[in-house]
């Protein structure tokens, strides 16, 4: 071992010294702006310099409902002051609450409650293989999953396995198998890969770190086809997609599409704490008994009154609607581009894939120059930048984004 010379007794100050405990203290598996964030609060944060940034990112979906929505944290101090953690070893009293609001809210019949998004995702291959081997009749061990090139479900073992990106898979070996990958949109192909063991489909209805790549039109119904004609699940990952982001509660909703499993996370915490769940129906997720799943931290009382003020908030219909009309006029703004340093825009909602024109500065750069600029987004790739403001953000807010990023990409 080489012994690393660390600053250990800097007293941080400016971002700079931040950034440099960062580098010396931390793993270096991100890559951030050099932007060191002190406060939030709506669709602003503050650093600590005291610089104003419009944040067009939100936590990759993850504050669908800005910085500190009041209703948010009015319910995560009241629930602080009475109980946090309880172990699924006893009841407690927001749990079965959580689940009925969560369930009825998106139309399923039963919540599995996790943390992360990437166990609500392992959480749903494992359950959809529980239902092929007992409910199919697949014979043990030899169940299949299908998923779609270029899809993102998370960061374990398990799911890198059917990642298509080789940064998030090499040197992560030996990876587990029962995954046949098919190109994103193309049915015939979904239809190809189908066999007598598949248990599931696994897809995200828009993917997003992928580029805010929206299918095909006709896809996800012929998705859903596809699985009803060979008694084969379809596990929507919603937890980028999902609880308004697109100007639906559910991006499938679009399509008129229900899937017998959804994946929920990211704004489901809204913006506190991880908070993630498996949603779907009794069919298949009553199939787990006692000591087959669990999370220690898995629905405690905290995550669950959060997820129910979350469930409230969503049940208004408010924030969907200001995502449709906010993201009509976003899509229209950014399509204005077009031509003008950026050669298309993809998505849906408030929640667009801005692809910069060859000539353009990289993703990279040109993140650097929004934050520069005082807005901070986030590339994907190469040359796309990921736009995904809170639901909260204003008409005259989504112009200064829109209005910095013509700049930074105009030559
Ligand atoms: C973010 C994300 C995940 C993983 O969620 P984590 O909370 O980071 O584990 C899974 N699927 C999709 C579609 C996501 O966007």
């Amino acid at each position: 071992m080489t012994a690393i010379a660390v600053p250990t007794t800097v007293t941080p100050a400016h971002a700079a010294d931040y950034i440099a405990l960062d580098e010396a203290w931390s793993t270096h598996n991100y890559h951030p702006l050099p932007v060191v964030i002190s406060h939030g609060e709506g669709a602003w944060v503050t650093d600590v310099d005291g610089r104003r940034y419009l944040d067009f990112l939100s936590g990759y979906s993850s504050l669908n409902f800005g910085h500190r929505h009041p209703a948010l944290v009015a319910a995560a101090v009241e629930q602080l002051g009475r109980v946090t953690l309880t172990s699924r070893a006893f009841h407690h009293d927001q749990f079965g609450l959580f689940c009925r609001e969560l369930a009825e809210l998106t139309g399923t019949e039963m919540v599995l409650a996790m943390n992360s998004g990437a166990e609500a995702v392992e959480s749903a291959i494992k359950v959809a293989r529980k239902w092929a081997y007992q409910v199919k009749g697949v014979p043990e061990g030899t169940a299949e999953i299908v998923v779609a090139g270029a899809n993102f479900h998370g960061r374990t073992t398990t799911i890198v396995s059917f990642s298509t990106d080789e940064v998030a898979r090499a040197d992560f070996g030996p990876f587990t198998p029962g995954f046949t990958v098919v190109a994103y949109g193309d049915e015939q192909a979904l239809r190809d890969a189908i066999t007598e063991r598949t248990a599931a489909v696994l897809i995200e209805p828009i993917q997003g770190e992928a580029g805010i790549v929206v299918p095909p039109a006709g896809y996800l119904a012929a998705v859903r086809r596809i699985c009803d004609e060979n008694n084969v699940l379809m596990v929507a990952d919603e937890i980028q997609s999902g609880l308004g982001r697109t100007g639906e509660l559910l991006a499938l909703d679009d399509a008129g599409v229900r899937a017998d499993l959804y994946t929920l996370g990211k704004a489901l915490g809204g913006g506190i704490m991880p908070v993630s769940a498996v949603v779907g129906s009794r069919s298949v997720l009553g199939l787990l008994k006692p000591g087959e799943h669990g999370s220690t931290f898995g629905g405690n009382p905290l995550a669950c009154a959060i997820g129910r003020a979350v469930v409230k908030l969503l049940a208004t219909g408010e924030f969907q609607e200001r995502s449709r009309e906010l993201g009509g006029y976003l899509h229209a703004r950014l399509g204005e581009l077009v031509g003008h340093g950026v050669s298309e825009v993809r998505g849906r909602g408030l929640w667009a894939g801005v692809e910069i024109a060859p000539g353009g500065p990289k993703g990279r750069e040109a993140s650097e120059a929004l934050a520069a600029r005082g807005v901070l987004c986030k590339e994907t790739h190469d040359s796309t930048l990921r736009v995904a403001p809170p639901l909260v953000i204003t008409r005259e807010e989504l112009d200064l984004g829109v209005e910095a990023i013509a700049a930074v990409v105009a030559r």
